[in-house]
């Protein structure tokens, strides 16, 4: 598995999600979400910022199934899916990630035939706290 690599803007969101919280940042000012996170607003300029707690409710906005070549770690799991997940309390937030049956499941663990555009989705925290998908 990749582990993530943060950035002072980015830590929080790992933070929160080591604990099972999915947040987003937004602004202190203007109150607008921003993803990924970043140290300021592109609304207003404001350099103030927040980390708004979400449902983690959403919908698939696109996916892909990837193909060879890959990395063989990867390979070893294919076929799988990358989905982009539209959050549906900041719908211009989309979070990029996988689909997998159960929190901690395998990345091949969905049929990606079971996919749609538009799928109703919820997060799930899989191994250190990675936030995974599965259909609801
Ligand atoms: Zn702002």
């Amino acid at each position: 598995m990749l582990t993530p690599v943060t950035d002072a803007a980015g830590a929080p969101f790992w933070e929160y999600a080591a604990r099972g919280e999915l947040r987003v940042q937004a602004c202190g000012d203007c109150g607008e979400p921003r993803f990924p996170p970043r140290p300021c607003c592109p609304h207003c300029q404001s350099f103030a910022a927040k980390w708004r707690p979400v449902s983690g409710q959403g919908r698939v906005w696109s996916y892909v199934v990837p193909h060879p070549p890959l990395l063989p770690e990867y390979a070893a799991q294919a076929p799988y899916n990358v989905v982009v997940v539209e959050l549906a309390d900041a719908p211009r937030i989309r979070l990029v990630g996988n689909v997998v049956s159960r929190a901690g499941a395998p990345l091949g663990s969905v049929d990606p035939g079971r996919l749609r555009i538009g799928a109703r989705v919820h997060v799930v925290f899989g191994d250190g706290g990675l936030p995974q998908w599965v259909l609801a």
